[in-house]
């Protein structure tokens, strides 16, 4: 066989990667096993039939063929819509690329900001692709280690230095953050622009969680003075109206950033199904009451975990203020987030993600998701701390 390049054969990196556990758990599941599976973010309700009846209308009524690669005009005026009401920044169509989810648009977003070989930075811990979108697009992945005392938001101090050190094209963030569950207050966003001006960086800004939003308020950096012209965010409909599957996102940038991903798209993806544009057309039209159905289930959860955990005393949480994930500290235990997640599956049949999959800042963590029903969510964690409180006694 011919070589293959560097570029996609090192796309993983190399290291553990803190899966382990969750292909372990699927296994498990697969032979029968009963195991409740608190790993990815993935919604338990599907899709609402009326979106999808509005998909099985539009391709019967004959939008299958090529659908314009930017995306359909009327899906990048209704993002427009929806960026210019949510940040109070006028954002046109010419401000819009639909995207295949919010996955896609990462890694256009990266080959769109920086050269190969240059720095790319991402804070750490991060959603788990992070480092190989950055690599697949050609450049350095650097991560900034954050600290969970400060609740895994990044110092300005450190920010600044990393971008100093290395030369950084672009910083990606996400707040609402999986894995931590923290929303990014104003002061830290303030620090990140700061950065990205005084540096001259690119702010990539991951916000596909932004309906998901328990307390505080979602801001995005393209909202702050001057940060237009240097961010582009991210946005996808599979969190906020549960369509993982029909894979529709988009990127917001300046409208010369947009020009040039046009370009990207028309080499790579040749843009989005139309039927699922219209689909997501219909979507965005049920406004509010339909995005508050799909985050209603992780809100009343989050609501039970905050009682469950408050009630016991050996595992301690990072405020959970949105997304669909808490990040709980498992130190007092004695074990790694691997060996706690490992130890819950063998003995409980509950798995959970290892703080270590998503970087070394959350060592000694674990990340449950909240994306069971209730009862079952609810029976777990207490099982889950039950388990830690004989951990920490016998340690
Ligand atoms: N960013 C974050 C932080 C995510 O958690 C996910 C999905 N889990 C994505 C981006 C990508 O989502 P999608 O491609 O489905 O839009």
């Amino acid at each position: 066989m011919a070589q293959l390049s560097s570029r996609i054969t090192s796309i993983n990196g190399d290291g553990s990667d803190g899966w382990g556990v969750f292909y372990r758990a699927r296994a498990m599941t697969a032979a029968g096993e009963d195991v409740t599976e608190l790993t990815i973010g993935e919604h338990d309700i599907g899709t609402d039939p009326a979106i999808l009846e509005a998909m099985h209308a539009a391709a019967l009524g004959g939008h299958t063929g090529y659908a314009m690669v930017p995306g359909i005009p009327s899906l990048r005026d209704a993002v427009a819509a929806r960026v210019t009401q949510g940040t109070g920044i006028p954002t046109g169509r010419d401000n819009v690329l639909i995207t295949p989810g919010g996955q896609a648009a990462l890694f256009a977003a990266h080959v769109a900001c920086c050269n190969p070989g240059e720095t790319a930075l991402y804070i750490d811990p991060y959603y788990a692709t992070y480092p190989g979108t950055i690599r697949a697009a050609g450049a350095v992945p650097q991560a900034i280690a954050t600290r969970a005392a400060d609740n895994f938001l990044p110092h300005f101090s450190v920010l600044d230095a990393a971008a100093a050190r290395h030369g950084a094209a672009s910083l990606l963030i996400n707040s609402p953050n999986n894995p931590t569950g923290v929303v990014y207050d104003r002061q830290t966003l303030e620090d990140i622009a700061r950065v990205a001006r005084e540096r001259d960086l690119w702010v990539i800004s991951d916000e596909v969680y932004d309906t998901q939003i328990w307390e505080g308020t979602h801001l995005s950096p393209r909202a702050l003075p001057d940060m237009q012209e240097r961010t582009l965010v991210i946005g996808s409909m599979s969190k906020s109206h549960a369509m993982t599957g029909s894979r529709i996102g988009w990127i917001v940038a300046p409208e010369a950033v947009i020009a040039t991903l046009i370009d990207l798209a028309t080499n790579t993806t040749y843009g989005v199904p139309g039927y699922i544009q219209d689909a997501a057309v219909f979507a965005l039209a049920q406004g509010a009451p339909l995005e508050e159905g799909v985050m209603a289930p992780f809100r009343r959860r989050r609501a039970l975990a905050m009682e469950i955990l408050a009630a016991q005393s050996h595992v301690s949480h990072i405020p959970c203020q949105g997304a669909m994930y808490l990040m709980l500290d498992i130190r007092g235990t004695g074990l790694t987030g691997e060996g706690f997640a490992d130890a819950l599956l063998d003995t409980h049949r509950i798995a959970v993600m290892p703080g270590e999959s998503f970087g070394s800042s959350t060592a000694g963590h674990i990340r449950v998701a909240m994306t069971v029903d209730d009862e079952s969510f609810a029976t777990a964690l207490r099982t889950l701390c039950a388990f830690a409180q004989r951990l920490a006694a016998a340690a």
